[in-house]
């Protein structure tokens, strides 16, 4: 390999065997950061070794993890996340955290990761989808809001690392009162506009990891894109 182009560059992989890979790939396109960004499709084993960080998409978190155990990603997808940054959205966070409820019949495979307790589809059957802005202090503009789109997404219930675990870092939570009503998540009675409800965390850092229960890549904003890049990835880069 030209040791002097692998210096200059950055390479992300983005798992692609369903969901909105496509969308993260233009996202990544349009990023103009110190280092060029080299993207690669990740289907295979041999392409995740190309990688130095791995967006793992939206999508149907099942389906993902079942077509990664048929292309025998399952195990080096573990091993990667040992190593390298991993930012998983919607799907894809379900699929770091360490725990998740209202799984499929039959349980649910996880890569696991991040100390974090979802549950899947957790804002319920009828409040399938919505929009909220968000006010995110990290993000390049931040008094600017980033538009969250949430699509069947999972809900953050608790954050559990232990002592040897780098520390949570909540990066993003939806606005007080904007918790959408479920029968399951929240009833009529209950306080929805408690800042710290663990159910109203939408992002959140721990160490090189990241998961956002909604989708940056279905908005033309690529802020989170590029917070990813710039505070998990390059610095994880060996010098
Ligand atoms: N509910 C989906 C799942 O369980 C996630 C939805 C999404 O990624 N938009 O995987």
């Amino acid at each position: 390999m030209d040791t002097h182009q692998a210096k200059k560059d950055v390479t992300v992989g983005i798992l692609a065997l369903q969901g909105a890979f496509a969308e993260h790939q233009v996202a990544l396109q349009k990023l103009s950061c110190q280092k060029k960004v080299v993207i690669v499709l990740v289907r295979v084993a041999d392409d995740l070794a190309r990688c130095d960080a791995l967006i793992i998409p939206g999508g149907e978190s099942t389906t993902i993890a079942l077509l990664a155990r048929l292309a025998g990603l399952l195990e080096p997808l573990r091993l990667f996340l040992k190593k390298k940054p991993v930012w998983g959205t919607c799907a894809g966070a379900i699929l770091l955290a360490q725990a998740v409820e209202n799984t499929k019949k039959g349980g649910q495979e996880l890569l696991g990761g991040m100390s974090v307790t979802v549950a899947r589809n957790g804002w319920g059957s009828q409040v399938e989808s919505f929009e909220a802005p968000l006010l995110v202090d990290g993000l390049r503009d931040p008094d600017q809001s980033f538009t969250g789109v949430f699509i069947r997404a999972p809900v953050v219930l608790s954050l559990s690392p232990s002592p040897e675990d780098p520390p949570l870092e909540i990066i993003a939570r939806l606005p007080a009162g904007l918790l959408p009503r479920s029968q399951t998540l929240v009833s009529p009675d209950e306080d929805d506009t408690d800042p710290r409800d663990p159910r109203t965390i939408v992002a959140i850092r721990q160490g090189r990891h990241m998961l956002t229960t909604f989708h940056p890549e279905l908005t033309k904003d690529s802020r989170f894109h590029e917070y990813f890049v710039r505070a998990c990835v390059l610095p994880s880069l060996s010098p």
